[in-house]
């Protein structure tokens, strides 16, 4: 059982219509739309213009001349810092007006996203204090006190920035304010479904003073205008979040021209829970490492670890739990889960729980799609759990990117490692256990970019995020994610005259 909530806001509000934004200006909607229905209603909410190679090269121009000629990268990291500060306010002063369009167009519920507007502000306050900050270092070496070394650390040019759709704006904000605090100039391509806010923001850059072409955007297909911005001999980084899919194709677009590229990927992050953890805190944890942002995440918990021991009462109280969650109309406040991104998306999910069933997986709650009152209209499904989950079965190994928990038991500390190791993705995994040596010893054995403790999907702009093997390479946030937009240059000066090298 799923309690229903709320009536779906009543809304006669015309489409959003956007052009591009390209060179501090948003050109003229093009006529040719990629249209966006509300996951949550099935209503038009925006048209998002098509682009076209003309359009991406104009960006790219756009950026390449903001980046060559300046002013930009030649401002004081103060100075950018400063204009950083300014889109932050301006962020929090427009929240309600991007989490809506975040609501409508992801279907997240508006709570959740008036949390991506906050924290992508704070990402953009974390990185004006690194822009501020930004500096090289001053060597001795073992050439003598003749020799001063200069290792200066420089904007790395114009960054391509590719976003997914589950996080338009928080991810946009993982990249951008880092990318331009460090003086790079930018292309961004969102994802086609969820453009708004990514479009939105080129208007807050610009009542910032962030001068044209830093800041540019592109929609339209990831096969067309993306591969141009990846192919580009323009461009001399990506910064790429999505399918490991799509990465390994803009991998391959990248080989041009050696471009650099750094891979936020996907992800089959596990919760282990051990006998001894606070239980409570672990079913609260479970579930929000499954169903925070219904479970389109790529740091989700889609696979649960639970030791044998206490496998069956844990897996009750889960689902006594799950069952009380709340899945509604994403602008409901008192929505806890949300809509579905798309029919071919909610197709995917539903193929994966039917895969399940085939394997003779026990499906606790959940698994079908909600229908009839509030969710006519809208892409919902209820949330999921499916228990005795083999590891070498698909559901087990292959990211499902919905509110679709997998359940495998395992005996000790060892097993449950092997386990949390046993898939291609390298993301996130958290461990609960009150046992610190326990703690640790999992902390260090699994294999992904981050592990949490008796936590879960918690994140801080001073922390790096990233991934390792099919969850990909380079890191986002912290100092090592303002790193990833610049390149070193080492400058070697020698003070007093030359002692000659040839003798003749
Ligand atoms: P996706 O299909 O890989 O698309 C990501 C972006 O790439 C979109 O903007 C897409 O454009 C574009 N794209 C598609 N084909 C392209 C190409 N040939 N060249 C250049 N760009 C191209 O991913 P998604 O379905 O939007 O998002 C879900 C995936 O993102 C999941 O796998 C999830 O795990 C991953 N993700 C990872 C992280 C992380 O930090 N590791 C965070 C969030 C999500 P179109 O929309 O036009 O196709």
């Amino acid at each position: 059982m799923t309690t229903t909530i709320g009536i779906p806001e009543a809304s006669t509000v015309a489409p959003r219509v956007y052009g591009q934004f390209i060179d501090g200006m948003m050109t003229e909607p093009s006529g040719d739309f990629i249209d966006r229905y509300a996951p949550g209603t099935g209503r038009l909410v925006a048209r998002y213009s098509n682009g076209t190679v003309a359009d991406i090269e104009r960006a790219i121009a756009a950026a390449r001349r903001a980046f060559d000629e300046g002013p930009w990268p030649h401002l004081s990291g103060m100075e950018r810092a400063r204009a950083l500060l300014r889109v932050a306010e301006a962020m929090r002063d427009n929240k309600e007006h991007l989490a809506r369009i975040e609501a409508e167009e992801v279907g997240k519920p508006i709570r959740m996203a008036r949390g991506d507007v906050d924290g992508s502000a704070g990402l953009f306050e974390f990185a004006a204090a690194m822009a501020m900050a930004m500096h090289g270092d001053v060597h001795t070496t073992t050439l003598g006190d003749d020799f001063t070394a200069l290792v200066a650390r420089e904007p790395a040019g114009v960054a391509g920035l590719v976003t997914p759709w589950n996080f338009p704006l928080l991810l946009l904000a993982q990249k951008l304010p880092f990318a331009i605090g460090a003086g790079c100039t930018t292309v961004a391509k969102p994802a086609s479904v969820t453009a708004g806010t990514t479009l939105e923001m080129g208007r807050l850059l610009n009542e910032a003073g962030v001068p044209a072409g830093v800041y540019n955007v592109v929609t339209g297909g990831g096969g067309t205008v993306g591969r141009i911005l990846t192919e580009s001999h323009d461009v001399d980084m990506i910064s790429f979040t999505g399918s490991t899919e799509v990465g390994r194709l803009v991998i391959e677009a990248s080989k041009g021209n050696l471009k650099r590229v750094s891979m936020e990927l996907g992800g089959k992050s596990a919760n282990i829970v051990f006998d001894d953890a606070d239980l409570q805190d672990a079913i609260d944890g479970v579930m929000f490492g499954i169903y925070f942002n219904t479970g389109e995440c790529c740091v989700s918990g889609s696979r649960l670890l639970v030791q044998e021991s206490i496998a069956d009462t844990f897996l009750d109280a889960l689902v006594d739990r799950v069952r009380r969650l709340r899945v509604g109309q994403p602008l409901d406040d008192d929505a806890e889960l949300g809509a579905i991104v798309h029919a071919e998306h909610m197709g995917k999910i539903l193929e994966y729980v039917d895969v399940a069933r085939q394997d003779g997986f026990r499906i606790l709650t959940g698994g079908d799609r909600l229908t009839g009152g509030i969710y006519d209209g809208g892409l919902f499904l209820a949330p999921t759990i499916i228990d005795d989950v083999q590891p070498t079965s698909r559901v087990f190994q292959e990211e499902i990117f919905g509110p679709v928990l997998a359940v495998t038991r395992f005996r000790d500390t060892d097993d449950a490692i092997r386990l949390a190791n046993d898939v291609e993705y390298g993301l996130a995994n958290s461990v609960w256990t009150k046992n610190i040596d326990r703690a640790l010893q999992v902390a260090r054995s699994v294999r992904s970019g981050t592990v949490w403790v008796n936590t879960t999907i918690d994140g801080a702009p001073q922390l790096p995020g990233g991934g390792i093997r099919a969850s990909g390479f380079g890191r986002e946030m912290g100092q090592a994610g303002f790193d990833e937009f610049t390149q070193l240059k080492t400058i070697q000066i020698r003070s007093g005259k030359r002692s000659p090298y040839f003798k003749g």
